[in-house]
């Protein structure tokens, strides 16, 4: 008995010996090249202070304070972590109506949800440390429940910010095209007429949504005008009454429109974000800037989908290529978004994305950006994520080479970290 007490008391002592280290450890990370996101010149041998998740101080040529535990990424380019405005984490890939309605049909919203927390995971291993996940595709609020286990710690993983299930009209959406005898599940919440509209806006917001997201358009063509038009979801009164009763709870909207028909009507309703915009023409570009309303391009998507579809979708990537050499010089706002989900997490690393719009025209700060401080800008983040600066969370990565030279360096992350926790380092 006395044993024990003692063991007991020697135990406490350890504790009370053991606390005051365990006040917040300061974190110094040796930079060779350090690119912050803003967009200004990178700057070398820099050193990021870090306390309490949050960066203190950056300072170019400074020694670590003796207290503060060093990771030395001098030899590496380091960047703020890295943002996709655009994934569905509930999904497994969909490049045809038969491997979507497998997984509405087969597979229950548990089973997806395990795998969502794998995909947030694999996200993050990529160097991506948020993520804007743009509806469950019939998998309800399950993206709520993986978001709140990623902030609690239960699970590694990018933060989430979710849009819960969408929305679409009767008809309009998968799974479609089966004997009206059956009742099957749905890829959105179906939504038709103004009352029903401002309803869903209340129940998936009551239910966690961050986003509203809608769909805009179907029915992808290309007109005798050379444009690539659309089939429009929504009357005006039902997309007005979606983006405004979302608004007046204080939520974003984003909308799927990929037809210039699509773009036109989410544009009338008064979206945050278009999403794919393959059909965005010289025009609706002006009102898009006009409006300030960011473009997320998924322009890897795109390319990915498109062997696997009907003609109109192998067309996309070159029309969608020249609407963004005219979104660059109208300095269209464009944050990078990948649509990951619809290709399979396995299958492809989000971080591909950057390229394409090196491809297309921006130069790699410029697209360095469109991942980091844009994308942080259209989640209404920008004060929190999206560069290294002081009182920014450091959400902080690190690639080998230089992106600048090669923007494909991105592809190979080799040290992340999420609110000043390492969640990968391979540079030790
Ligand atoms: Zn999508």
């Amino acid at each position: 008995m006395l044993r024990r007490l003692a063991i007991l008391l020697i135990g406490l002592l350890a504790v009370s010996l053991i606390s005051p280290a365990q006040t917040p450890k300061r974190i110094a990370i040796r930079a060779g090249t350090l690119i912050d996101g803003t967009g200004k010149s990178p700057v070398s041998n820099a050193l990021i202070l870090i306390e309490g998740g949050k960066i203190i101080s950056v300072t170019p040529g400074a020694a670590p304070p003796p207290d503060a535990q060093l990771i030395d990424l001098s030899r590496a380019t380091v960047l703020p972590g890295f943002i996709d405005t655009h994934t569905h984490i509930l999904l497994q890939g969909d490049v045809t109506a038969a491997d979507y309605a497998e997984q509405l049909l087969k597979e229950s919203i548990p089973y997806r949800a395990i795998l969502a927390a794998r995909n947030a995971r694999i996200a993050l291993d990529h160097g991506f440390t948020s993520l804007r996940d743009l509806e469950t595709e019939g998998a309800m609020y399950a993206d709520v429940d993986v978001k709140t286990a990623i902030a609690r710690g239960e699970v590694p993983g990018a933060r989430l910010f979710v849009a819960t299930r969408a929305m679409a009209p009767t008809g309009m959406y998968p799974l479609l095209g089966y004997s009206w005898e059956l009742d099957l599940p749905h890829g959105v919440q179906v939504v038709d007429g103004v009352e029903n509209a401002r309803l869903a806006v209340r129940e998936q917001i009551g239910h966690g949504a961050d986003w509203i997201k809608y769909y805009s358009d179907h029915g992808y063509y290309l007109g005798p005008d050379g444009i690539l038009h659309s089939q429009v979801n929504f009357t005006d009164e039902e997309a007005r009454a979606i983006v405004e009763e979302a608004h007046r709870l204080g939520h974003p909207v984003a909308s799927h429109a990929n037809g210039a028909d699509g773009i036109a009507a989410a544009l009338r309703a008064g979206v945050d974000t278009i999403e794919h915009g393959a059909g965005f023409t010289p025009e609706l570009f002006d009102q898009a800037v006009k409006k300030k309303v960011y473009w997320v391009p998924t322009a890897m998507t795109l390319a990915y989908v498109a062997p696997g579809r009907a003609d109109i979708w192998s067309k996309m990537p070159e029309i969608q290529k020249k609407a963004f050499a005219i979104a660059l010089q109208k300095h269209v706002k464009i944050a990078l978004g990948t649509d990951a989900g619809a290709f399979p997490w396995t299958a492809a690393n989000e971080a591909e994305e950057f390229h394409y719009y090196v491809d297309y025209g921006m130069t790699p700060m410029q697209a360095i950006q469109s991942g980091t401080s844009a994308a942080a800008d259209l989640l209404g983040w920008g004060d929190r994520i999206g560069t290294i600066e002081p009182g920014k969370l450091a959400d902080i990565v690190a690639v080998s080479g230089d992106p600048l030279k090669n923007i494909r360096e991105l592809e190979n992350v080799h040290f992340v970290m999420k609110e000043g926790v390492v969640y990968k380092n391979s540079f030790q």
